[in-house]
């Protein structure tokens, strides 16, 4: 079995703290070898459709594969692939994260190898395992982040029912390793895509012998099946044009310099190997919860709080994901008139990765979880209003807003420009309007309604977001 080590990254800039951070990295037990039952399934159910007569693609998909055959000649499979997850509701922040490439390691021995020449994948792993986090238990729960089918097909397996909180590696609950699944074959009649671990009952009531459309709702990320956590394994296999003689060979989607199976990339927009961002940033009042739940428990997160008082503590806390060489990352305080708080104490990080599992890891080093964190104990006379804590990494800066005494209500005219973001316990109405510059980020919360009159104009380029969760309901 794998392990799983913490290392902790040094950074010059901070004076750390270290504290261990769950490395939110799930193992996911789909070598070759587990899913040799699903790919039987899989041949047996295509042979059976083949024989109704029920594999007709849609002409366009066929006349799209066939285009993409004669650009890309090279290419091991004509299809072409979208991100196959969605977030359910509007994001503030990065939803997931990759866990596991496939392995590319073809020596046979426990060496592992990604189509980067990294080792972000396991033996024998023939699919890419994407988490979902900050918090991925709550996610599993609430079911926010949904699968979709990452390119047009016909479904030619799919199983719901199981049992989908997996989380002890030597206890796994279900009737198969496989857990909730849908395979979807497409339009040039070779190519398969699995999506594994679905949440119960969430898997889409659409059956096999179905079309479906790329982006097409398939189910949620769950952990049913070998599984530790939830994440979604997806997994490309192409050769299925006669499932009789042939069950199929795993292909690697993303291009890189060690991908055998795969000269270009078969995704429509590549996501890069390292992909630095932010997962969430959090205010919490007094001692921060640290969310430790482990397999389907209730997640204790009580201390974050957006709605502060003078003389009380703000703890702040960021998750950010993928730290390489050279990122860099600072942060600060703005009062309501916009003015830096001067120094911000207690800072602290933490960082997990894998550790090699053998050989030298000389590519693609990165912490992929860790967390900032601050502390400011607001003077008693704070400013009253909306404070802006915010994080530059790599250059992108992210902010996050929480309130003193928090105002009942705010109206706005003419013109809003900048970062700024706006919380009140009761109404905001506003004229404004927010012109066409992507530096413009306008954001409007209220416990009760946010009113757009006539004459409020929030031109293309400008980001404007308005929620009802203020300063009391988004404690
Ligand atoms: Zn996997």
């Amino acid at each position: 079995m794998r392990k799983l080590f913490s290392v902790i990254c040094l950074f010059a800039f901070f004076n750390p703290t270290f504290a261990q951070e769950n490395s939110g990295r799930q193992l996911c037990g789909l070598t070759g070898e587990n899913m040799k039952g699903i790919r039987q399934q899989v041949k047996e159910n295509i042979l059976m459709l083949k024989k109704q007569g029920k594999l007709q693609f849609r002409q366009q998909d066929i006349d799209i594969a066939r285009q993409t055959a004669l650009l890309e000649p090279q290419a091991p499979i004509s299809i072409r692939f979208i991100w196959p997850l969605r977030p359910k509701n509007a994001e503030d922040y990065r939803y997931y994260h990759i866990g596991n490439y496939t392995d590319l390691d073809s020596t046979g021995n426990a060496c592992v190898r990604d189509y980067n020449g990294g080792r972000r994948t396991y033996d024998g792993h023939q699919g890419i395992d994407i988490g979902v986090g900050p918090y991925s238990w709550a996610r599993k729960k609430a079911g926010d982040v949904h699968v979709v089918a990452a390119a047009a097909g016909i479904i030619v397996e799919r199983h719901d029912g199981e049992f989908d909180g997996n989380c002890d590696w030597d206890n796994i609950t279900g009737t198969t390793n496989r857990g909730n699944h849908v395979v979807i074959l497409h339009a040039d009649d070779s190519t398969v895509t699995f999506y594994m671990h679905l949440k119960t009952n969430s898997v889409t009531s659409k059956q096999v012998g179905d079309q479906v459309q790329a982006g097409e709702y398939l189910g949620a990320v769950a952990s049913s099946g070998r599984s530790t956590g939830p994440h979604l394994h997806f997994q490309v296999n192409t050769s299925w044009s006669d499932p009789d003689d042939d069950k199929g060979t795993f292909v690697e989607p993303f291009s890189g310099s060690f991908n055998y199976t795969s000269s270009v990339s078969l995704w429509s927009n590549q996501k890069p190997y390292n992909e630095p961002g932010i997962y969430a940033m959090e205010t919490h009042l007094g001692s921060m919860d640290y969310y430790t739940a482990n397999c389907d428990s209730s997640v204790n997160l009580n201390s974050l709080h957006n709605s502060f008082q003078p003389n009380q503590v703000v703890n702040m806390r960021t998750h950010l994901l993928d730290w390489v060489d050279g990122s860099q990352v600072s942060f600060g305080l703005l009062r309501p008139d916009g003015s830096a708080v001067g120094t911000v104490a207690g800072l602290t990080n933490t960082c997990s990765y894998l550790t090699p599992v053998c050989g030298n890891n000389s590519v693609g080093v990165a912490c992929r979880l860790f967390l900032l964190t601050g502390s400011y104990t607001l003077p008693s006379d704070a400013q009253q209003g909306t404070w802006t804590y915010w994080v530059n990494f790599n250059n992108n800066i992210t902010h996050h807003y929480f309130t003193v005494d928090c105002l009942a209500t705010q109206s706005f005219s003419g013109t809003q420009g900048g970062h700024r973001g706006y919380i009140v316990s009761n109404t905001i109405t506003s004229t404004a309007s927010i012109s066409s510059n992507s530096n413009n980020d306008i954001t409007y919360k209220a416990d009760n309604y946010v009113l757009l009159s006539p004459g409020f104009v929030a031109t293309q380029g400008c980001t404007f977001t308005a929620n009802t969760r203020g300063c009391v309901n988004g404690n």
